[in-house]
């Protein structure tokens, strides 16, 4: 599938051009478009995702331009409320366009967790549990013979002691079950798998099964995501990189570091119908994981150049959940070149031993990394250069306030009105300028 993502001047097009240059980019029929025109959810598809429908919640959908990511180009799908998110994507991307962005995926491994509570020897538990780990691993893999299949399943199971008795709870241990759900984002996946071997784990250890659900703290199914960005300005890449420091010092500062980041992340998640509640949750846990809450995303000043790195969980599926049932999710992800069109994706079965390959889900992640990390960028920027700017453009309206004419304390005060009405022009100096000299 086509898909050129440098669509210049696509911002100053009307909508209608918008839709025709999109599809002559990604060479999708024009049908496909009707998957994001008003009332492209049927109420009663609506009526039957979520409880108590009443009605439908409009957003804009949008498209981010000039993505390369690992070295394809990519039309990336945004759906977001808040102006500026869009466009500084898109921005960002463009400066990163010449190495584009590059992303290494772990292994879609999810965790499932088995709760045991009242273990009267925790110890004992957890050696008991340890020898039995090949077996309940092997007897979980028969659980989901399709998943085994695809190259995918139950890969890990470990235990951890959480309280020893005496406690409210007794002693309290928790299973872990490692599950490589590869295309699927995997919830119902694990805890189908984590509700059918709670009550032999629970006897295995001497104790009585509590909770059995996944973890959103998907540290197994991380990406990440790097681009370097050439900038000649040494003040300019010295304030990014300083601006970086700043979050790594300051929690306060690190969330806000990391709201930038999720708005390029959440506007993909929710154009491809992803669970966005799951991967902001493991998003924030993982930032806190070493006990400081710590920015997801670094930049650095390198040789002329701007290198940042994005790492995060980011646990997504191109199968499952609501891509069962929205039309323009499904139309986000084959727009991208992720899936391909009309083809729910199911990728053929992958023998069992076969060496790990491109999966779907790794390539939306990647997309949705990519964002992530071109958004953080475009704030950073933003932020970092204001001060610059500001002062680049107070000296250029003294210049030009020189050649209109303007002498001693007449300098300071055409250049302070050029400023601040944001004209730092000759003609208008040269205005400002002659009004002052009659009214002084
Ligand atoms: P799902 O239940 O639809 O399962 C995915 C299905 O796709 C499986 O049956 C699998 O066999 C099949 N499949 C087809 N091709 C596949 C491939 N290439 N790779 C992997 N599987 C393939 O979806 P899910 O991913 O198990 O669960 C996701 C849903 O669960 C989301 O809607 C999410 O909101 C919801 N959920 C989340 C939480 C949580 O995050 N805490 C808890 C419960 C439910």
């Amino acid at each position: 599938m086509r898909s050129r993502s440098r669509l210049t001047g696509f911002f100053r097009l009307g909508i209608a051009e918008r839709r025709a240059r999109l599809l002559e980019a990604c060479g999708l029929p024009a049908r496909r478009l009707e998957a994001i025109d008003p009332g492209a959810l049927p109420l009663e598809v609506a009526d039957g995702m979520i409880e108590n429908v009443i009605g439908e919640y409009a957003l804009p959908f949008a498209v981010a331009v000039n993505f390369v990511v690992d070295g394809v180009d990519v039309l990336v799908p945004m759906v977001v409320e808040e102006p500026s998110i869009v466009a500084a994507a898109s921005n960002a991307a463009r400066f990163a366009r010449p190495g584009g962005f590059t992303t290494e995926a772990s292994a879609p491994v999810m965790i499932g967790q088995i709760q045991i509570i009242d273990v009267a020897d925790v110890d004992a538990a957890v050696a008991a549990l340890r020898a039995q780990a090949a077996t309940l691993l092997e007897d979980a893999r028969r659980l989901v013979p399709r998943l085994a299949n695809r190259g995918g399943g139950p890969v890990g199971f470990d235990v951890r002691i959480l309280a020893r008795p005496p406690g409210p709870d007794g002693g309290v241990l928790v299973a872990h079950l490692h599950v490589d759900c590869r295309d699927a984002m995997g919830a119902n996946l694990v805890n189908t798998l984590c509700e059918a071997l709670a009550d032999r784990v629970a006897s295995i250890a001497g104790g009585r099964p509590g909770l059995r659900i996944l973890s959103n703290l998907t540290d197994g199914r991380t990406i990440t995501v790097r681009c370097k960005i050439e900038e000649n300005d040494a003040e300019v890449r010295a304030a990014v990189a300083s601006a970086s420091r700043f979050a790594e010092l300051d929690p306060y500062r690190a969330t806000t570091h990391n709201k930038g980041i999720m708005n390029g992340v959440d506007a993909v998640l929710v154009a491809t119908g992803q669970d966005w509640r799951a991967v902001e949750a493991g998003a924030h846990a993982f930032a806190a994981r070493s006990g400081a809450y710590r920015p997801l995303a670094t930049w650095k000043d390198e040789d002329g150049a701007l290198v940042g790195e994005l790492h995060m969980p980011l646990a997504v599926g191109t199968v499952g959940g609501a891509l069962h049932s929205h039309p323009s999710a499904r139309f986000a992800l084959e727009m991208a070149g992720i899936v391909p069109e009309g083809l729910h994706p199911s990728p053929p079965a992958e023998p069992a031993g076969s060496p790990p390959r491109f999966r779907h889900a790794d390539r939306l992640a990647a997309v949705a990394a990519a964002a992530g990390i071109a958004t953080n960028y475009a704030a950073l920027r933003a932020l970092a250069t204001e001060g610059i700017q500001r002062g680049h453009m107070s000296l250029h309206a003294r210049g030009v306030a020189r050649a209109a004419g303007a002498t001693g304390d007449l300098v300071e005060r055409v250049a302070a009105e050029l400023s601040a009405c944001g004209d730092v022009k000759p003609d208008r100096a040269r205005e400002v300028l002659a009004r002052l000299k009659e009214s002084p």
